[in-house]
C-alpha cells in the first residue's frame, strides 16, 4: 500500500469543507475506483469547485478487483433499471384490473337492471289487463 496516496486517508478527517459547508460520506462508482467511500462536500454533485477531498477506505488491491467490483455496480444499475421497468408495467396492469372491474361492475348493475325489469314485466303479463295498460307499444 502506497503511503503517499493514502496520506488523506490517515489524517483526521474534515467536518467541513474549505467553503464551511459540511461534508458528507459518499461513494464513488467510477472505473478508477469503485464502491471507494469518501467525504466530500454537500455541493459536490452540484458542480462545487470546492477541492475538499477525504478517502474513507483504502484503494482496492489491483485492477481485477476494481473491475469486478465496478462490473457489479453496472450489474446493480441493470438490475435497479429492470425494477423500475416491472414496477412501471405493474402499476398499467393494477391500472388495468382497476378499469376492468369498474366495467364489469357496471355491467353487472346493468344486467340486475334488467332482470329485476324482466321479472316485473313476468309478473306484469300474468295479469293480462295491467299488461295492456302499461305497455306503450299496446297503447298505440
Ligand atoms: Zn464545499
Amino acid at each position: 500500500m502506497s503511503s503517499s496516496s493514502n496520506r488523506s486517508y490517515r489524517s483526521p478527517p474534515p467536518t467541513h469543507c474549505e467553503n464551511e459547508q459540511p461534508v458528507i460520506r459518499q461513494t464513488s462508482r467510477t472505473i478508477d475506483f469503485p464502491l471507494r467511500r469518501f467525504l466530500g462536500c454537500v455541493e459536490y454533485y452540484n458542480g462545487s469547485k470546492c477541492r475538499t477531498f477525504y478517502w474513507l477506505d483504502p484503494e482496492l488491491p489491483n485492477d481485477y478487483y476494481k473491475h469486478e467490483v465496478f462490473k457489479l455496480i453496472q450489474k446493480e444499475k441493470r438490475l435497479k433499471e429492470d425494477k423500475s421497468s416491472l414496477n412501471g408495467k405493474i402499476r398499467d396492469l393494477e391500472r388495468e384490473i382497476d378499469f376492468q372491474k369498474a366495467t364489469m361492475e357496471k355491467e353487472m348493475f346493468l344486467l340486475q337492471l334488467e332482470l329485476k325489469e324482466s321479472k316485473s314485466s313476468v309478473n306484469k303479463s300474468k295479469d293480462k289487463s295491467q299488461w295492456v295498460n302499461m305497455d306503450p307499444i299496446s297503447v298505440i
